[in-house]
């Protein structure tokens, strides 16, 4: 087993760095330095659902409960509407054995959550990595500031204009969907007392509405769909003002429930949705790569936080399994075979899921559209929720064994 003097750097303290520090610290019991260019750690103030398939791995790792505490758990399964609020279907809420259920979290409190788990002595602050490269006597790390130091290993969990990704030979172009996002949180005291506190989905026009409740459910996320071609002009994202947003979903198109919850929102931001096709590869020699780092995907499946989660279980697992820091790029090989598959489904079904929301290709014909977010529900539970981070990984270690 690799030992307790093995030294990791994880670049980027986001929700992915900060959990990958999480596991590599209690499963393969090695020593992490996470580098975050920011001064602080944070997350724009809108939500994020953590869902089954990410807590079973927070379970292992001993971080639900204070993610539950912070959360909020919908008192029921979300449901998909037309514009005017007519059910389309119900949605996938938790797992087949309804041992967990999608938790809604606010994203600062979910860094707050994971950053408190992470000793504060190996988190560096305002480093950000400008050259990473594998020699003989280590990854040679440099950052902006100057910093210069040698780790065994580089994991890259540095988001999508990943550096990291870079070292591994990888330079995907972003793919812009066509869409961009207003996000935002509105107070829940300002909703009428019976507004249900589930997730709902409306969708319309070639735009989608979501909202779902966080913070125990003082707080709702809001995310809004809209096409546009305003992230090709400039910046990915910015401040918008309330009244562009309002314009989007204005009429009587529209249901009156979603408008009575519109005229709570006093803040908002934009947000353009970009992925790149699926890597080739994550990882070469001793430097690999995680999170949106290696599997950007659109956010219509939810899973961006969670496929960083899985992916740190599965890193943990087979870095726990190296015999020596020689033995780390095989690790890494291991790891990143296993994970591949299975985020690439995913952001090809993120891809999929925004066009049923916004009725685009094929499924401009709504018939077609409303019977697969029909089965979605199902394939959504078994496929994506019950998936064993851990045990798929025990299981592919046991089998690189016996081949070895
Ligand atoms: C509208 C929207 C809704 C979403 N909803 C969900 C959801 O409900 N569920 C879900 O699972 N996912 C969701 N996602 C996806 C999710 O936000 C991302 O997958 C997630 O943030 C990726 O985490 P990460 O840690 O890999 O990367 P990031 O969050 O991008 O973090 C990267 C970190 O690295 C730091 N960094 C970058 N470059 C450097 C450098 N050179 N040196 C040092 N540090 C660096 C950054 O400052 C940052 O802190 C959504 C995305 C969007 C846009």
């Amino acid at each position: 087993m690799v030992s307790q003097t093995t030294r990791i750097a994880v670049i980027g303290g986001g929700m992915g760095g900060l959990t990958a520090a999480i596991a590599l610290t209690r499963i393969a019991e090695v020593q992490v330095t996470v580098f975050e260019r920011a001064s602080k750690l944070g997350e724009v103030g809108a939500g994020v659902t953590v869902a089954p398939n990410a807590q079973r791995v927070l379970d292992t790792l001993g971080v639900l409960e204070q993610v539950k505490r912070a959360g909020a758990v919908p008192e029921g399964h979300g449901v998909y509407q037309d514009a005017m609020g007519r059910l389309v279907t119900d949605a996938a809420w938790e797992d087949s054995a309804k041992q967990y259920r999608n938790i809604g979290m606010y994203r600062p409190d979910l860094i707050d959550v994971l950053a408190r788990e992470v000793n504060p002595e190996t988190i560096r602050l305002g480093h950000k990595l400008v050259s990473v490269s594998a020699q003989d006597s280590g990854v040679h790390v440099e950052f902006e500031n100057g910093v210069r130091d040698v780790f065994d290993a580089v994991v890259g969990a540095d988001g999508i204009h990943s550096v990291v990704r870079g070292a591994v030979g990888q330079f995907p172009d972003p793919v812009y969907s066509g869409y961009m996002v207003y996000r935002g949180v509105v107070d829940a005291s300002r909703l009428p007392e019976d507004w249900p506190r589930i997730s709902q989905v409306w969708m319309g026009n070639k735009r989608h509405f979501m909202c779902y409740p966080l913070q125990q459910g003082k707080l709702f996320n809001f995310v809004a769909g809209v096409p546009s071609d305003r992230p090709l002009q400039g910046p990915w994202s910015g401040p918008a003002e309330v009244g562009e947003l309002a314009a989007e979903f204005a009429g009587d198109g529209w249901d009156q429930s979603l408008h009575r919850f519109m005229r709570e929102i006093d803040e908002t931001f934009w947000w353009g949705l970009f992925d790149h096709e699926p890597l080739t590869n994550w990882s070469k020699g001793p430097i690999a790569l995680l999170g949106d780092a290696a599997h950007t995907m659109l956010p219509h499946q939810g899973q961006g936080v969670n496929q960083a989660i899985e992916d740190s279980m599965a890193l943990a697992t087979f870095l726990r399994a190296a015999e020596s820091v020689a033995e780390i790029p095989e690790a890494f090989r291991r790891y990143t075979s296993v994970r591949m598959q299975r985020t690439a489904i995913l952001q090809h079904g993120s891809r999929r899921a925004g066009a049923m929301f916004d009725a685009q290709y094929e499924f401009a014909d709504l018939k077609k559209r409303d019977a697969d977010l029909r089965v979605g529900r199902d394939f959504r539970r078994s496929a994506v929720f019950d998936y064993d981070a851990k045990k798929v990984a025990e299981r592919a270690l046991n089998r690189f064994r016996r081949i070895a």
